[in-house]
């Protein structure tokens, strides 16, 4: 019997703030759609993988980061545009509401500033201080990082996490993100589970089955009027896919993908599907640190198949 594994980059504005023109909708959605994917992930009982920006975790900045060794600029957009928007920089209340939660939710990083690791302006130092921030804040919360999401998923620099005891990180999605993944003819043939393995520095790679919001905008529009959402049909495939594997369906979102009430009916519908064959089936939910876990002892204990092979990641861009 396999897995699923949900989850979440956790950002508000720190996902945009290095673009040009951060999209408005987006932006303005990150509060809402964390809210909304709390009460959705209680209701139905879902454990998921948060990870959510370090700086998130503060409770006020003055903006300068002297001993950051990002690009000149970097901060510019808290200094600046965004000097009074607290509500885009900061998140404690929210942070907060992940650990209080009901279901038992797995606090992991999305870096310190949503630096790109696979960008070849970032070198070691700027992953290391990025990782040094990240766990830093989270000790001071009595937190620690098992489980790291790469921004943008864009992989890079792994041999840092392990050095910062990271166990397990989020690999790119064997299927293509988006529209052309969705009309992809290939993917009615391809399995959307897939197999954690461990690589050349003991991290566990949880791969990315699914991304929940790649089918967006007027193609969105068109095909739910003709058929139903989709992208909850290949998440109910990839469900069922887990139900008759050993493997892993590991599905994925921002909160700030949940924009209005039909991305919330989206998620409602796919963790409903969730829970039905939770209780005809042993199917089970797991965090990414316990895909690790699992993972690791299996391999101490010399079981085959969880070893895997090493893997060299691309990099893929969908925020
Ligand atoms: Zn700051
Ligand atoms: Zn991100």
């Amino acid at each position: 019997m396999g897995s699923v594994v949900v989850s979440l980059d956790a950002e508000l504005g720190w996902g945009f703030h290095d673009l040009p023109e951060p999209p408005a909708n987006r932006v303005e959605s990150g509060r809402r759609g964390w809210s909304v994917m709390l009460e959705l992930l209680d209701e139905f009982d879902v454990p998921a993988t948060w990870a959510v920006v370090g700086h998130l975790m503060l409770e006020s900045c003055d903006g300068v980061h002297e001993d950051h060794p990002a690009p000149p600029g970097w901060f510019d957009r808290e200094r600046g545009a965004w000097a009074d928007r607290e509500d885009l920089r900061f998140g404690p209340d929210l942070v907060e509401g992940v650990l209080e939660a009901d279901a038992d939710h797995e606090l992991a990083s999305h870096t310190f500033s949503h630096v790109l690791f696979g960008d070849p302006k970032t070198d070691r130092e700027l992953a290391a201080a990025e990782l040094d921030r990240a766990t830093e804040i989270a000790a001071e919360w009595g937190e620690s990082i098992d489980s790291f999401v790469y921004p943008r998923n864009d992989v890079g620099h792994r041999d840092v996490l392990a050095e910062y005891g990271v166990s397990a990180y989020r690999g790119r999605s064997p299927t293509r993100d988006g529209v052309r993944g969705v009309f992809d003819s290939t993917i009615r043939d391809q399995s959307l589970v897939t197999t954690p393995r461990t690589d050349e520095h003991g991290l566990v790679n949880v791969p990315a089955s699914l991304f929940l919001f790649g089918f967006e905008g007027p193609a969105r529009t068109v095909a739910e009027s003709i058929w139903t959402d989709p992208m909850l049909e290949l998440a109910r495939r990839g469900i069922d896919e887990a139900v008759r594997s050993d493997g892993v369906f590991h599905m994925w979102l921002h909160p700030n993908n949940l924009t209005s009430e039909r991305d919330d009916q989206r998620m409602r519908s796919i963790l409903s599907h969730l829970e039905r064959r939770r209780s005809e089936t042993e199917l089970t939910v797991e965090t990414m640190g316990e895909v690790a876990c699992r993972i690791r002892r299996s391999r101490e204990a010399g079981i085959d198949g969880a070893a895997g092979g090493v893997d060299g990641q691309a990099t893929v861009s969908s925020n």
